[in-house]
């Protein structure tokens, strides 16, 4: 696992690939399981639904289903896998407040990332300027490729992420994600970019269109967030 340093306020942890495919149940368990005893800190699992909906995290709950979760409970950390779906981490400078979504294609396009942000600013009143972002390990524009015309170029928010490329199109999830953040004020001092694609980093990650272009095995890793220091 890999603890990735993104704030002082916060710990972003994620697995690799030596940690298991965490699709695996009794697998995410035992690391969840250790990420808990360790860190001393609940952790509650968001289920990906390749949707839109923004779940927030409750007492009574232990999993929930949604593409975005947001938690302001500093007892509780948040988590997710994934697999070359971008992770997206959103947490508030002075207000005890985490965010995880679930920067899929799917989710992207039903503007998971845009409803989260605006949830955080409407129903918990934190402003723009106060949230720092995290984009993780995903599927990078060099290797989201695609042979066919991508649905991406119905919507002219899109268009300038995606690119032809001889008989291909790449789609710059990445890009998409930044120019949401833009929108609504946030900017680039406020955005940790991990840089890391899931498909180049062959020894660390699963990546679900390695294994599907290379046969490599198919896995998932865990991404969790939480707070670290009293806000
Ligand atoms: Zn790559």
């Amino acid at each position: 696992m890999q603890i990735f340093p993104f704030s002082k306020k916060y710990q972003i942890i994620f697995s690799e690939k030596s940690d298991g495919d965490l699709k695996d149940l009794q697998l995410r368990k035992q690391f969840i399981g250790q990420l808990q005893t360790n860190y001393q800190v609940q952790f509650k699992t968001l289920l990906l639904q390749h949707g839109s909906k923004v779940s927030t995290a409750r007492a009574d709950l232990h999993d929930y289903e949604g593409d975005a979760m947001i938690n302001s409970d500093s007892q509780k950390g948040i988590g997710f896998i994934v697999g070359d779906c971008i992770p997206i981490v959103i947490t508030s400078k002075s207000n005890p407040l985490m965010a995880i979504v679930h920067g899929g294609w799917r989710s992207l396009l039903q503007n998971v990332l845009l409803l989260t942000i605006q949830e955080i600013i409407h129903q918990h009143s934190i402003l723009a300027t106060d949230l720092d972002i995290w984009i993780g390990p995903g599927l990078r524009r060099d290797h989201n490729l695609m042979d066919h015309e991508p649905v991406q170029l119905q919507f002219p928010e899109w268009k300038q992420f995606v690119q032809k490329k001889g008989s291909e199109y790449s789609v710059d999830l990445i890009g998409f994600i930044k120019k949401q953040c833009y929108d609504v004020g946030i900017t680039d001092r406020q955005i940790t970019d991990s840089d890391i694609c899931t498909y180049c980093e062959t020894e660390t990650f699963f990546s679900h269109r390695r294994s599907t272009n290379e046969h490599d095995t198919n896995g998932r890793f865990y991404v969790g967030v939480w707070q670290t220091k009293k806000l």
